[in-house]
């Protein structure tokens, strides 16, 4: 997953867009960077790392320019390297552009393998590589018409910003996959990812990039089309408002955290327990947690205490401690837990190799009843479109069923939210406006690159009962 940043005409832009990048740092920890450009000159800093050591001051002051863009990744597709950060850049015949692209395309290898043997030569592994080597191979037309040409070509998602002299341009898939939104400093024009990273440089909510808009910043103000043929169908992703999005952004047009205080509600509702005490898996747990406790009644207490000074990197101890990997992460608070029926929130299982260790923490720490849930339903399928899943042979819910997944966690119980559920904030008219494929299999645009998913999805369908 990613976030991505775009500043057009401030003095400041670099350090806006560092700003914005350390606010959407929750979107990717792998490596960040920020290109700007001065007149007809781009500088560009990218590397391994979180955004704070990415961009020490020296750094800062190289990157001049009253126009920026900027990435934070963590990577869904395209191995863990430094010519795999971003932004982008390209140059040829006159022209340069750099690129910064949130979502994952579902036809690059496709792409990829027809730019190759035309000739086209990739300087790493990423799909939005392609993007740029479409728009390199378009020599007509103005920016808006070469970018249109060229991601007419690309399936799946894509939220992203791209830089031309003297320009800012932001574009959105059609189906408005991932999140991007336009903000106003002063004179200055903001795109972000998330309006988090609006809050912190105090800029203003202008409003959300709508699915198939492409937006140009120019000296002659914002100019926006949309190019593409209207879709009925959106499909913002589900995950975004269970898991992804910090809890205090706006994102498809609403509030993360009430959502996902009330995904908690509806959890409570469906799957009543006897309990104690009600715990969240900390962070990604907290306000489903927090809506689990209103809704049933059961206090709400911190169980699981998270470090948040550990980087992805530590050094494990010569002699081996059983799930150090989690305990350098979270600690439990034996008094709230010792002799306690307990309920534990937590938004997703995955691999479900963190709830296994979280029972055990728990357990470990006295007590007497361990009762999971699950603030969204069975992670059954991988996301495409720029969430970071496993495989379909890793995913628990793929694998197992709910009860061969509780054993496997060693939970007295276990329950998920409902597909039903996880639309409480939905009129039902309205539900098609949501990619929930990661669950249902409903895979909105086709996977060409990855056909043999497709039919398996399709297949399982059609001999399901429902
Ligand atoms: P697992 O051990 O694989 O079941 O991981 C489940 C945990 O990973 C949950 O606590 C989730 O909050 C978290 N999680 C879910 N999706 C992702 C993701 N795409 N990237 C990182 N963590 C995730």
């Amino acid at each position: 997953m990613c976030g991505v940043v775009g500043i057009y005409n401030h003095r400041e832009a670099a350090n806006l867009a560092y700003l914005c990048l350390a606010a959407e740092q929750h979107r990717g920890q792998e490596s960040a960077g920020i290109v700007t450009a001065e007149n007809a000159t781009l500088h560009q800093h990218r590397a391994m790392g979180l955004v704070q050591d990415v961009f020490p001051p020296d750094v800062m002051v190289k990157l001049t320019g009253r126009n920026a863009i900027g990435h934070v990744r963590y990577s869904t597709t395209g191995s863990s390297t430094i010519e795999n950060a971003q932004p982008f850049i390209v140059r040829g015949q006159g022209h340069w552009f750099a690129l910064a692209h949130n979502g994952n395309l579902t036809n690059a290898a496709v792409l990829r393998k027809r730019l190759e043997e035309e000739g086209a030569i990739f300087q790493s592994t990423m799909e939005s590589e392609v993007i740029m080597h479409l728009l390199a191979k378009q020599n007509s037309g103005s920016v808006v018409d070469r970018m249109t040409a060229a991601l007419k070509q690309v399936e799946g998602a894509y939220s992203l910003v791209f830089l031309a002299d003297g320009m800012l341009v932001a574009a959105r898939d059609p189906k408005g996959f991932r999140p991007l939104i336009i903000g106003k400093l002063g004179d200055a024009f903001v795109v972000v990812s998330e309006t988090c990273a609006l809050d912190l440089i105090d800029a203003e909510f202008v409003r959300e990039i709508e699915p198939g808009e492409i937006v140009l910043f120019d000296a002659n103000g914002i100019h926006a089309s949309k190019p593409f043929p209207l879709q009925q169908k959106k499909a913002h992703c589900i995950f975004e408002y269970i898991y992804f999005a910090r809890p205090d952004s706006h994102i498809f047009g609403r509030d993360v955290y009430p959502i996902r205080k009330g995904f908690g509600r509806q959890l409570a509702k469906e799957n009543p327990v006897a309990a104690d005490v009600v715990i969240p898996v900390p962070d990604s747990g907290v306000p489903a947690a927090l809506g689990f406790a209103e809704a049933s009644g059961i206090p709400y207490e911190m169980g699981l205490i998270r470090s948040h000074y550990v980087g992805r990197t530590f050094i494990e101890p010569k002699n081996e401690i059983r799930h150090f990997g989690v305990k350098i992460k979270m600690n439990p608070v034996r008094e709230v837990l010792q002799g306690k029926r307990v309920v534990v929130v937590d938004d997703s299982i995955v691999r479900g190799t963190t709830s296994k260790k979280i029972v055990h923490l728990i357990r470990k720490a006295g007590a007497k009843e361990v009762h999971v849930r699950i603030s969204s339903p069975p992670t059954a399928w991988p996301c495409f479109y720029g969430i970071d899943t496993p495989t379909r042979e890793e995913l628990s819910a793929a694998n197992m069923s709910v009860e061969e997944t509780r054993q496997f966690i060693g939970a007295d119980s276990l329950a998920y939210l409902s597909q039903e559920g996880l639309y409480w904030f939905e009129k039902l008219e309205k539900r098609e406006w949501f990619c929930d494929a990661c669950f249902t299999g409903n895979y909105p645009v086709p996977l060409t690159d990855a056909p043999h998913i497709m039919d398996l999805a399709r297949s399982r369908k059609c001999s399901s009962p429902s």
